[in-house]
């Protein structure tokens, strides 16, 4: 049965109303109060987490209806529909009708049995009687959903700084991304000029679709209190080049259009990333329903609907982010980020609400029409890498079409390895291939820049794109080839190119292999100091790349990736498998497979984790696994289990205090008696260390250390508990950066308290895979390094330039320094 919440300023009034309620349906309904506010000398307001609760305390599967009486009491229940768990939002509705007449009203359907949406039609036609009686009609004025978004005014007397664009791709959407998120770190408005054009600074598809490219000079101009300052950052942003290293400034550019031919028996397209597969074919056609226009009764609920569905696709773009990183490094991840940014941009967000409002319409229409404008402006700019983030654009716009609609993607898991075929194929898409399934990837449009070649090259996929609609005749199953290099496709290969095919895909493995067989060298300092470089890795299809860039060893299983985008915990069955396989492909290498890590920013929807105000410092890691035995004990069983035959290690994630560690220990214990019970094998010497992730783990280090068998650092998450800044939020970046000296001095406390406990001690966060930190990390005495694949062999090149006795020497000079910037310089001076 649908139930009630009223929500007033007055406890007196919602009383009231409650009372004329229970006459009517004498308590059949469930009807719970949310007023007043808990301060004796001014009781009259209302409080958001009130409203929660009352929504929890009568919540139906059928239904929750919201009342409002007025003003701030609609913010209070909006906010607390947010603070409820997810899977509860969409049955809760606020509705604006009258309060008492709608109470009456809704009450009294809600007892007849009455459907959510039967109950709401009710209460807001419930003064249709008094209007009749009084033949006084009543606007019918709907809520206003949202101000339209004023575009900044900046006045041209104020500080201005002119800056010419060096990058070679211009201010192409990772500088754009970067100059965003730069401005707003500050509260002054912003605007951007070049010629003609102006953009709000603050709006990533504004400042996109200005279309600044190599050598332009743009304006940048500020008003309010800290205008001086977000000028001074903007300008040191641009002299560091927008983020972008001095080999990327210097990428090649687009290439030029390409001619779409079909010559004798292959088809031309563009060649995308390098290599030759042979193989069947896989013909990727994911679609979405035609988005149907609507109207809807509700404008208020479908824009929080939106909003929602945002949130949701701003999770999952984060989960996917974390995941590129372990694969293919924090460069080629960072489009992530702007597909993020595009999801919080002012103008797309504000452009769908604003739709709703005056069109009434459902949500889905109005974020369609918004992403398509945008992705239009997008197409028709000169550049071609400009034009390229149209699918950017896309990609993003359509997860949160996704979520609407309630769609899952679709899988791009294969039995047998094949060679994908697509219209085009998302960054999304792309990240999620397996590239021992994946031979090579052809498409009918797309460019050698657009982020999905990109993601192709660094997970060594053959590509080519731009082949053209012919691409969608060739029937799944047949055997084609593709060279990468060359840009061309065979749709129908006869025997002989066949041969010459293989022939020359064999080839081209012997090249890569030679290529990379320097990074399977050891990294020893020309002193000798031998330091273990390892990856990190989310499953055990990243272990083959691993390999390949010379990993030796798992230093970080990410094993949340195995719990997320599903719909119960994986088996213990599944786990071991996956960890075995993990093991197996790493031939003997140790693996560290950390237990499971979610909350955070990790939500997992069947845990049950809950809205938490500040979720980083919530229950999270080690503190959601000790809660919960049912999910953790299974994984401890599974870990045991699996290490019975492979060289596998246990972390335990976020621990802070020794409590928690001998908690954790305990339920191991606890396994571990259990598989002896029952007669199953295990590695009776499995090494136990923790993460060193949470500052007083750091400042306690020495009585951990005598506990476990090893630390491996987390700076991604020291860095922002000790620097109090949010690892997600991009206006606190620079604070929650690990070249932080408040970071590095308790990296070097760390390491010294193992050392004294004797145990090693390695690194698991971003800053072991910066190779301009790796001389000050190996003076430092760490022993091991574990960083996303791809960076291996650069890492290990410095390592080999170094002298152990000269890196000693950096440890003093650099925890001195003031600040992030300045350790930065020092190191880059070296
Ligand atoms: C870290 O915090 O540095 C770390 C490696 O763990 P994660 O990024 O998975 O939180
Ligand atoms: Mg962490």
């Amino acid at each position: 049965m649908v139930s009630i919440v009223i929500v007033s300023h007055s406890i007196r009034l919602a009383e009231g109303v409650r009372e004329l309620a229970e006459q009517m349906v004498a308590g059949q309904v469930e009807l719970a109060l949310a007023a007043g506010i808990d301060d004796p000398d001014n009781p009259i307001g209302t409080d958001a987490v009130k409203v929660m609760e009352a929504i929890e305390s009568v919540y139906s599967e059928d239904g929750v209806l919201v009342l409002m009486d007025l003003g701030s009491a609609l913010l209070s229940a909006e906010l607390a529909l947010e603070l409820l768990p997810p899977e509860r939002q969409a049955q809760v509705y606020l509705c604006e009708a009258p309060l008492i007449e709608g109470a009456m009203a809704a009450a009294v359907q809600a007892a007849g049995g009455g459907t959510i949406q039967q109950v709401m039609s009710e209460a807001r036609g419930a003064l249709a009687a008094k209007q009749a009686q009084l033949s006084d009609a009543v606007a019918d004025t709907p809520t206003e959903l949202t101000e339209s978004a004023p575009q900044p005014t900046v006045d041209v007397e104020q500080p201005t700084t002119r800056l010419t664009v060096r990058n070679r791709l211009g201010l192409h959407a990772r500088p754009a991304a970067q100059f965003v998120r730069t401005a707003n770190r500050f509260t002054a408005d912003m605007m951007v000029t070049k010629g003609d054009r102006q953009a709000n600074a603050k709006s990533i598809n504004q400042v996109a679709t200005l279309g600044v490219r190599q050598g332009d000079e743009i304006i940048v101009s500020a008003s309010g209190p800290d205008a001086d300052a977000a000028l001074a950052a903007i300008t040191a942003l641009a002299d560091a080049n927008f983020g972008e290293a001095e080999e990327i400034v210097s990428e090649a550019p687009s290439g030029p259009t390409p001619v779409r031919a079909t010559e004798g028996d292959w088809l031309a397209g563009i060649a995308a990333s390098p290599g030759v597969a042979v193989g069947p074919v896989f013909q990727y056609r994911p679609r979405l329903p035609d988005v149907v226009t609507v109207e809807v009764a509700d404008p208020v609920a479908e824009g929080q609907r939106l909003r929602r569905a945002l949130e949701e696709a701003r999770l999952e773009i984060e989960a996917l982010r974390r995941q590129a990183i372990s694969r293919v490094g924090a460069a080629e991840a960072a489009i992530f980020e702007a597909h993020a940014l595009f999801l919080q941009d002012p103008d797309l967000v504000d452009a769908a609400l604003a739709t709703i409002e005056r069109e009434r319409c459902n949500a889905e229409a109005a974020w369609n029409r918004a992403i398509e404008e945008t992705a239009a402006a997008y197409r028709q700019m000169e550049d071609g890498y400009m034009r390229a983030r149209a699918a950017d654009v896309l990609d993003a716009g359509r997860r949160v079409l996704r979520q609407l609609m309630d769609l899952t993607p679709p899988s791009l898991s294969f039995e047998q390895p094949v060679i994908v075929l697509a219209a085009d194929l998302t960054p999304s898409d792309t990240a999620r291939l397996d590239p021992t399934a994946v031979l090579g990837i052809g498409t009918e449009v797309g460019g050698p820049t657009a982020h999905s070649a990109i993601l192709a090259r660094a997970l060594g996929i053959p590509a080519v794109v731009g082949l053209g609609p012919a691409l969608e005749t060739i029937p799944a199953g047949q055997l084609i080839a593709l060279d990468g290099s060359a840009g061309r496709l065979w749709p129908a290969p006869d025997t002989e190119l066949l041969t010459v095919m293989e022939e020359k895909r064999a080839r081209w493995q012997e090249v890569q292999a030679a290529a990379k067989r320097t990074s399977r060298a050891a990294a020893v300092t020309q002193d000798g100091r031998s330091i273990e470089v390892a990856a990190n890795i989310g499953g055990p299809n990243d272990v083959p790349i691993a390999r390949e860039y010379g990993a030796e060893g798992v230093g970080l299983f990410r094993t949340e990736f195995l719990f997320l985008d599903r719909e119960t915990a994986p088996s213990e069955a599944e786990q071991v498998e996956a960890y075995r396989q993990a093991a197996a492909a790493m031939s003997g290498w140790p693996v560290i497979v950390r237990t499971l890590d979610v909350g955070g920013d990790k939500p997992l929807p069947y845990a049950d984790l809950g809205r938490e105000e500040n979720p980083f410092l919530g229950w999270r890691g080690i503190r959601f696994c000790l809660d919960r035995p049912e999910i953790f004990k299974p994984q401890l069983r599974a870990i045991l289990r699996a290490s019975h035959d492979q060289a596998l290690k246990l972390m335990f994630p976020m621990i802070g205090t020794l409590a928690e560690l001998r908690a954790a220990k305990r339920m191991l214990a606890e396994a571990r008696a259990e598989l002896d019970a029952e007669g199953v094998g295990y590695d009776r010497q499995l090494e136990v260390g923790i993460m060193v992730e949470v500052p007083a783990a750091a400042t306690v280090a020495d009585r951990l250390a005598s506990e476990v068998d090893f630390f491996s650092i987390g700076t991604n998450d020291l860095s922002q508990y000790v620097m109090a800044a949010d690892r997600g939020n991009a206006r606190v970046a620079p604070l929650a950066d690990a070249f932080q000296p408040a970071v590095l001095r308790l990296i070097q406390r760390t390491v010294e308290a193992a050392h004294a406990a004797d145990i090693w001690v390695g690194m698991c966060g971003e800053l072991a895979g910066n190779a301009l930190a790796t001389p000050l990390l190996v003076g430092l005495g760490l022993d091991e390094l574990s960083m996303n694949a791809p960076a291996i062999p650069a890492v290990k090149e410095r390592i080999r330039s170094l002298h152990l006795s000269e890196a000693r020497q950096l440890a003093p000079a650099v925890l001195d320094l003031d600040s992030a910037d300045a350790v930065v310089s020092y190191l880059e001076s070296l």
